[in-house]
């Protein structure tokens, strides 16, 4: 897993001693045949002027994104559907989800207490459906952007009484771009100005059209507040389900995805984890995302505590090094001592690619690495108020291309700039973009000690403004 000072110097092309004067640098005293740590490594590395270097980890057979097998089609066994809820804001998805949520409380699960750990699992007909938690296209599209693929099925919740809307159409496009078959819940039926064969009508120009006109999409008209037809709808899953017989193998070591993470006060790190393949047990090593650990305990959305889970299960577990990502891969190897290998090696490669970069890019020098060829994306760090604007901003300023050159969004969140913002700009020629927020004082220092360029905003359209001038070359100087 981890290296010595000489092999570092080796991987780096530098002298052990040049080596091991930064280490004395950093405060760290050490000798050749010294293991250093990930957190080490790293920071001799980026100590060394990244355009130098080129570090390359060797990559064992077995690493994480090749180690699954494929399964023999008589292992496999029917699993869960996993429905994400998505349409325009206020149309009911919330309440959707906890209505969902309280109705399927059967009296032997009453005792329990419910616990948000990022989807909750409900039965209908002795079959199950786990529902994602977090409705909405931003985080479906988060998730599939970091490569998970969590999402069945999607429901598309229209309020009847106020028809299709820009984040409806949203909704549609970003089901149909992951290929995902689409549900239609009309809600809101209760209402007196509701007018579902309206919504059906406005929907056909997105192609969703009703079987009962020749198409193939299923509808139900919901209240999802006086909990009408709230059934059908789950019966409906079941049914889009069944055709599509989602399958795993629940005889395997666990792979699934992080649906969310946090340090708890009390728990320490926790995960919230889709189980996708296998079975997940306690005792268990595991890698998630970057980080590493071992299954000490395991609750369910019910807040029971599970000696297992299989495919579909969602289930907040306890055990972690440190606190993963929404959207990282999860997998359990055979031994800790692998897990921990495998999670640094992970690290170095995700710092290996932040640090692709040239010379540290500004807006105003831009153009001109653009025109050189120098740069084929513009990597920005986007740090928002709030998480709307913040994907807002993203959304928008990924569509930028000028010359084949487009924005690259490698780190964003809500919060003030921080200097491990800075830090990351600087290591992987970034800009950071700040949207009514500022830098701490503690980054606005590192930016400018590193030189990171460093933008700050409150209108969006000054931000993408901004931005294509700089791309196009026509950026005025700032004096
Ligand atoms: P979201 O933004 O899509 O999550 O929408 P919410 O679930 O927060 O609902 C927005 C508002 O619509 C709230 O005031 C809900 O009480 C209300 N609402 C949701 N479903 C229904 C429904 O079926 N009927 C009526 N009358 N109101 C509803």
């Amino acid at each position: 897993g981890s290296m010595t000072v000489g092999e570092l110097a080796k991987l780096l092309h530098k002298d052990a001693s040049e080596v091991i004067k930064k280490l004395i640098f950093l405060g760290v005293m050490a000798t050749i045949n010294q293991e250093l740590d990930i957190e080490t490594i790293q920071l001799v590395a980026s100590e060394f002027k990244v355009e130098e270097v080129e570090v390359k980890i060797p990559v064992e057979e077995d690493d994480f994104e090749t180690v699954e097998e494929k399964d023999e089609e008589e292992s496999l066994e029917t699993r869960a559907p996993v429905v994400t809820i998505m349409g325009h804001v206020d149309h009911g998805k919330t309440t959707l989800l906890d209505a969902i949520r309280s109705t399927n409380v059967t009296s032997g699960e009453a005792g329990g207490i419910t616990q948000h750990i990022g989807a909750y699992q409900v039965e209908i007909n002795q079959k199950k459906i786990t529902f994602l938690d977090t409705p909405g296209h931003e985080a479906f599209t988060m998730m599939r952007a970091r490569g998970a693929e969590v999402t069945d099925i999607t429901i598309i919740v229209v309020a009847a009484d106020d028809g299709v809307m820009p984040q409806t159409v949203e909704a549609i496009n970003h089901a149909k771009a992951a290929k995902v078959p689409i549900i239609v819940a009309v809600n809101k039926i209760d209402k007196p100005d509701a007018n579902p064969d309206t919504i059906k009508q406005e929907l056909t120009k997105y192609e969703l059209v009703p079987e009962e006109w020749g198409g193939d999409t299923i509808f139900v008209n919901v209240s999802a507040k006086q909990r009408t037809n709230l059934e059908e709808l789950l019966e409906m899953i079941l049914l889009v389900a069944e055709v599509n017989d989602y399958k795993a193998n629940p005889n395997k070591r666990a792979r699934g995805t992080v649906l969310e993470a946090e340090l708890d006060k009390g728990k320490g790190p926790v995960a919230r984890v889709l189980v996708q393949h296998g079975t997940l047990k306690i005792g268990d090593a595991f890698v998630a995302g970057n980080t590493f650990g071992r299954v000490r305990a395991m609750i369910n959305d019910k807040g029971r505590r599970l000696k297992e889970a299989d495919p579909s299960t969602p289930v907040e577990i306890t055990g972690l090094t440190e606190v993963p990502q929404a959207g990282d891969p999860f997998m359990v190897f055979e031994d800790e001592r692998k897990a921990r290998a495998i999670s640094e090696r992970r690290s170095i490669k995700q710092r290996q690619s932040e640090m692709g970069a040239n010379s540290r890019v500004t807006l105003d020098d831009l153009y001109k690495h653009i025109k050189e060829g120098e740069i084929k994306d513009l990597n920005v760090i986007i740090k928002a108020d709030v998480q709307g604007s913040l994907e807002a901003l993203r959304g928008s300023l990924e569509k930028i291309e000028v010359e084949g050159v487009r924005v690259k969004s490698i780190h964003n969140g809500v919060g003030a700039i921080t200097e491990s913002d800075v830090a990351l700009a600087s290591a992987s020629n970034a800009i950071v973009i700040g949207f009514n927020v500022r830098p701490e004082s503690q980054a606005a220092v590192a930016a400018e000690q590193e030189k990171v360029d460093v933008r700050l905003h409150n209108i969006i359209y000054n931000v993408i403004e901004e931005i294509e001038q700089a791309m196009k070359g026509m950026l005025d100087p700032i004096f």
